[in-house]
């Protein structure tokens, strides 16, 4: 079986843009179990070559605020879960906001590998960003732009180790 990659982070930081930019036309199924498993998405995502199975933790958009943490938490752990490594991004643009750092206290304990993503970061909107997410303690951020395509060798290089 392939090795599999988990996307995760809170909504809009680019989650299922990165997941299309790995998949491409190679998307294999949506999906259409209840519960924990019905926002996520599968693909079979190749990288300069290195092939893998891609987890997109997917579909926020009915929830308020109040469900929003609870149903978050319960889709990022599983899919955590069943991957070798797991794709933390956030939006340097947007900066570290409090959801961040939780998702980060719930990645603590984790037995998967993470590696922290600073998306968005084309041109020079997100250094301030990057800076404060040295406090998320998962180290330096591999900067990307997955809607331009920008930094997926360095992504490559960081995946490697662990697939
Ligand atoms: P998700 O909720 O984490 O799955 O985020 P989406 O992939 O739906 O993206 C949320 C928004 O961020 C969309 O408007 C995207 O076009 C935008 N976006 C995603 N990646 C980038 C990027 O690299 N740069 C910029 N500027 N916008 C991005
Ligand atoms: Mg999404």
């Amino acid at each position: 079986p392939l090795p599999t990659v988990a996307i995760i982070g809170r909504p809009n930081v680019g989650k299922s843009t990165l997941f299309n930019r790995l998949v491409g036309k190679k998307l294999a199924l949506v999906d259409d179990q209840p519960g924990v498993t019905r926002d996520r998405r599968e693909g079979d995502a190749s990288l300069i070559g290195l092939d893998f199975r891609v987890i997109d933790t997917a579909g926020y958009e009915d929830l308020d605020a109040a469900t929003l943490p609870g149903r978050m938490r319960q889709q990022t752990e599983a899919a955590v879960a069943m991957a070798d490594v797991a794709l933390f991004l956030f939006d340097s643009r947007a900066g570290i906001v409090p959801l961040d750092e939780e998702i980060a206290r719930w990645l603590r304990g984790s037995a998967t590998p993470v590696i922290l993503i600073a998306n968005k970061a084309e041109g020079k909107a997100g250094e301030a960003g990057i800076l404060d997410s040295l406090s998320l303690g998962f180290g330096d951020p591999v900067q990307i732009s997955a809607e331009h395509g920008e930094g997926m060798g360095d992504l490559f290089e960081a995946l490697l180790p662990h697939i």
